[in-house]
């Protein structure tokens, strides 16, 4: 039934999930830092909150989309954070991506203030951000993930419970470590091809029969041209911002270090990207991995 929901982080992501919650029937309550981000929703509808503690004071339910582990500690943790303010028997539902400590710290917070806190992440990028076909990964205990899935169907087609709090986080980063890899790995691909005279479109279509299919090749192809609606069609603008998929890495080298697991592939993907943010791509979509290889040439 329709409730009125909090919203903070109206980004590449946030935006388009927080207006599918309004065409399914919510009210919203959003905030960002950034203000035309706020007019944005607040055109098609939107209340706007002060800062996350008046949101927290005035929503039951509040849903965050922030860029990384430091702006989710402030905007739960800091001053005129949502914990300071959050009733009691809130549910709150965090999708950025997160170091699995941070989401573990403010799920005790949470708890203490006998408020329910998800860490749901998502996977799918801006398209299916717009399209409603996000998939969610949530960590947490059965009833919050019971309550909170018909508002994370407004925005998803797949919503997994993936155990206790921060295993959503968990699955999240191995997810990425993959991605970050096969991006990579699809733009050396793409551009020998075209260094052999290849057509990019046929040599794209041909991958995506074959055994070198992935996300990467098939829907979200980095070689400019060969799919329209995605950032390397679009000079890479928008998407998924390389300075974020380093991030990604870095909680997924974290997490390795920390269980002894040998990533070899993922340590070098890490610094790959980490050069391209060093050489100015980091706002750019991560799929521009295509365009850095080109421009060593
Ligand atoms: P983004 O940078 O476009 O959006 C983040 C938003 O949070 C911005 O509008 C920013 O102004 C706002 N914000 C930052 N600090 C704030 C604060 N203190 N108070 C209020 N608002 C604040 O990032 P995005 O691409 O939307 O990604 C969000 C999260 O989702 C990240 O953790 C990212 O790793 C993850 N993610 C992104 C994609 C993608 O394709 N873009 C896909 C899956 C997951």
């Amino acid at each position: 039934e329709p409730q009125t929901i909090g919203f903070i982080g109206l980004g590449n992501m946030g935006g388009p999930m927080a207006k599918n919650l309004l065409t399914n029937g919510h009210k919203l309550l959003v905030n960002d830092v950034v203000s035309a981000s706020v007019k944005e929703l607040q055109n098609e509808g939107a209340d706007v909150g002060d800062n996350p503690a008046d949101i927290a004071s005035k929503t039951s339910v509040i849903i965050t989309m922030l860029p990384s582990s430091p702006n989710v500690s402030e905007v739960y943790l800091g001053k005129n954070g949502i914990i300071e303010a959050v009733q009691e028997g809130s549910l709150l539902i965090d999708s950025s991506t997160i170091n699995p400590e941070v989401a573990k710290e403010v799920a005790s917070k949470a708890e203490e203030k006998g408020a329910t806190y998800l860490d749901a992440p998502v996977s799918g990028g801006v398209i299916a951000s717009q399209n409603g076909t996000l998939s969610f990964l949530v960590g947490g205990s059965k009833t919050g993930f019971e309550r909170a899935k018909p508002i994370l169907e407004c925005m998803g087609q797949n919503i997994f419970h993936c155990g206790e709090t921060a295993t959503g986080q968990a699955v999240k980063i191995c997810n990425n470590l993959l991605l970050a890899i096969s991006m990579i790995g699809t733009s050396e691909a793409m551009n020998l091809g075209q260094n052999l005279g290849l057509d990019p479109k046929l040599l794209a279509e041909v991958i995506s029969k074959s055994t070198g299919r992935c996300w990467s090749s098939d829907l979200y192809n980095p070689c400019p041209g060969v799919l329209e609606n995605v950032p390397s069609s679009n000079n890479y603008q928008g998407g998924f911002g390389t300075a974020l998929m380093t991030k990604d890495l870095g909680l997924a080298q974290e997490a390795a270090t920390g269980t002894k697991s040998a990533t070899p592939l993922g340590s070098v993907a890490h610094q790959i990207y980490r050069i391209m943010c060093n050489r100015g791509y980091g706002h750019l979509d991560f799929s521009s991995a295509y365009k850095f290889i080109k421009e060593d040439e």
